[in-house]
């Protein structure tokens, strides 16, 4: 055995991280696991939103009550109660845990992505504030960087609410990019030695404050170590095998293992096995290759259930080249451009499909229920005007005032976007009947007019409006596409992780096929299913629960460990 540590934990994204931290603080000895040779997966490069209910935080008058009033409404399908309510019980000891090391998540105004359902509320959303990343020392070029999107230029760091200001040009956005670009440029200690910016915000504002807590308390990590099988002994889980370079070696886990490896996002097989339709490991934003479902097939192995595998964790994509070598592709997310104003989303049938202004993870479940009706989806277009082209992003084609059309290599023209004169023309060029598509602009149209969608509701609730153009009178989601040219891209139904996994219950242990505990094994975030199901309650909802069983599963290890010691 190459050591034995009283947990093994498989992971390092902010399952693993709150589940070795809490599980460090309780007095046991903890060692981390993690493949890649970064810290932090994809929750490092996320958006660092947690989505607690009843969180106490910031004056809000949530209720358990109210939270699982709105649960109850959100979800459809089967789930587990008691873990559903162990969560709505659990997240606000979680953050009083962090909060007692001075990590301090803050509420953020986001409407749930149910909005129009009962026990909907504003305030479930959580961020951390910005972060200076150079208190990590060695480790901070060691933490995943985050999703390009959220860095302006891929270089800037931003916050959210910069994120969203430049993105939308909302008011004051230009001292805010200026501000953004000084605060880079003025920190010349960091320049001398890196272009990285020292500033943490979203995921990275998550992990690094969660990475100095467990360098604190020595919790050791060891990155390229992959967890290949799980070791038994006598019945009860008592390490892991792994491999370093190809090399295998055994560690010993005395009281338990916790997988927090993340979903099979990046495994087609696993996607192909569990998907109802035909996906692609290519279409997802995710950190390339990390989480493959390793952990997943290793439990398995030893007789561990799954649940909710069919759906990933929804967010439309499309796919453009790389400016610096136009033959390598990079993935964008297109997850609110869909739903602004002058623009529409058809299938390649021409009909549109889905209220284009809902959440990502909805417009997702919309992509996935019209291929299974038409087959004429994955992907489906974005059609929209110049007004649009001049203000919003699409995917990642910046808006024509930072990205004008003739800066735009002729090589991507008719192959990433699309352009015409009349919508007609686009619609030949997409090979769509263009009287079809014709009919669908004229309606959004009429739409834009009334600011109301017979159709589908598109800007009917408070949560589509949120992410409109405020401008755009009467209804911030409802816009008219009159302006030519007129411009497509292709969207594909990418995702952030997968929603299913090992099926756990409100103790975060793995169930085996007869719903009976594994001694010894545990799981949290995407490695398990989503105590949710299949649905997406808000923004954060996937850190949310991925930090909330983490903490539970080191309580419940650590609850053992002391009854099981020797007097
Ligand atoms: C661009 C983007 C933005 C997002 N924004 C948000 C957001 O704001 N809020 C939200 O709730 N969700 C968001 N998500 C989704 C969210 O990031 C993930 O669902 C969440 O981070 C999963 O956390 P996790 O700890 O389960 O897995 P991860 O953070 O992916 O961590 C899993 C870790 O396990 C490691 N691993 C995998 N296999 C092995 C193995 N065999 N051995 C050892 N280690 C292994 C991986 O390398 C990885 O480091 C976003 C996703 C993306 C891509």
């Amino acid at each position: 055995m190459a050591g034995t540590y009283d947990v093994i934990v498989v992971g390092s994204g902010a399952a693993g991280m709150t589940a070795a931290l809490r599980a460090a603080a309780l007095g046991l000895h903890v060692l981390i696991v993690e493949k890649a040779h970064k810290y932090g997966g994809t929750s490092a490069t996320s958006g660092g939103v947690a989505w607690i209910p009843n969180h106490g935080l910031g004056g809000s008058n949530d209720t358990r009550e109210e939270a699982l009033t709105y649960l109850d409404a959100v979800i459809q399908g089967p789930v587990n109660r008691e873990r559903l309510e162990a969560y709505v019980d659990t997240g606000r000891d979680m953050l009083g845990f962090l909060g007692s090391l001075g990590v301090n998540f803050i509420p953020m105004p986001w409407p749930d992505y149910f909005a129009e359902l009962a026990g909907s509320r504003t305030d479930r959303s959580l961020v951390m504030p910005m972060w200076n990343g150079r208190r990590l020392g060695d480790k901070f070029p060691l933490v995943r960087e985050q999703f390009p999107r959220f860095k302006l230029f891929n270089r800037y760091a931003m916050n959210l609410e910069e994120t969203f200001t430049i993105a939308a040009r909302g008011k004051g956005w230009k001292r805010m990019l200026a501000k953004v670009i000084a605060r880079y440029w003025l920190d010349q200690s960091t320049r001398r030695v890196t272009k990285r910016d020292r500033w943490f915000t979203s995921g990275n504002a998550v992990i690094g404050p969660l990475l100095e807590q467990l360098s604190t308390r020595n919790v050791e990590i060891r990155l390229e170590t992959k967890l290949e099988e799980l070791l038994v002994q006598d019945g009860k889980v008592s390490g892991v095998r792994a491999s370093r370079f190809g090399t295998a070696y055994d560690i010993a886990a005395r009281h338990g293992v916790i997988i927090c490896a993340g979903g099979f996002e990046w495994n087609q097989e696993l996607r192909d096995r569990f998907y109802p339709v035909k996906t692609s490991i290519w279409w997802s934003s995710t950190p390339q290759g990390a989480n493959t479902g390793d952990a997943l097939l290793a439990a398995e192995a030893i007789g561990a259930a799954t649940e909710h595998t069919g759906e990933g964790w929804w967010a439309p994509t499309m796919i453009m080249p790389s400016i610096s070598a136009s033959n390598f592709e990079e993935v964008h997310q297109a997850v609110f451009d869909a739903g602004r104003p002058s623009s529409v989303c058809v299938n390649r049938k021409g009909d549109r499909f889905v209220n284009e202004s809902c959440s990502y993870d909805r417009f997702g479940a919309g992509m996935v229920a019209d291929q299974k009706k038409t087959g004429a989806n994955l992907p489906c277009w974005l059609i929209f005007d110049s007004v649009f082209r001049a203000k919003f992003t699409a995917g990642g084609f910046l808006p024509s005032a930072v990205m004008p059309d003739k800066s735009i290599p002729i090589d991507w023209w008719d192959h990433y976007i699309f352009k015409a004169d009349t919508v007609a023309e686009l619609a030949q060029k997409l090979q769509i009947d263009p009287t079809k598509i014709e009919n669908v602009v004229k309606r959004m149209n009429e739409y834009a007019a009334k600011g109301e969608d017979p159709e589908f509701g598109r800007g009917s609730t408070i949560y589509d409006q949120a992410f409109g153009d405020p401008t755009c009178k009467p209804n911030p989601a409802l816009g008219p596409i009159v302006k030519a040219p007129f411009y497509a891209i292709p969207i594909h139904l990418g995702d952030l992780g997968t929603k299913g996994g090992l099926k756990a219950d409100a103790k975060a242990r793995v169930l085996d096929g007869n719903n009976q505990p594994i001694p010894g094994l545990y799981a949290a975030g995407n490695a398990t299913g989503s105590p949710f199901g299949l649905n997406y309650p808000g923004a954060g909802g996937t850190i949310g629960p991925a930090m909330v069983f983490g903490f539970i599963a080191a309580n419940e290890i650590a609850a053992r460990a002391s009854n099981s010691a020797p007097a």
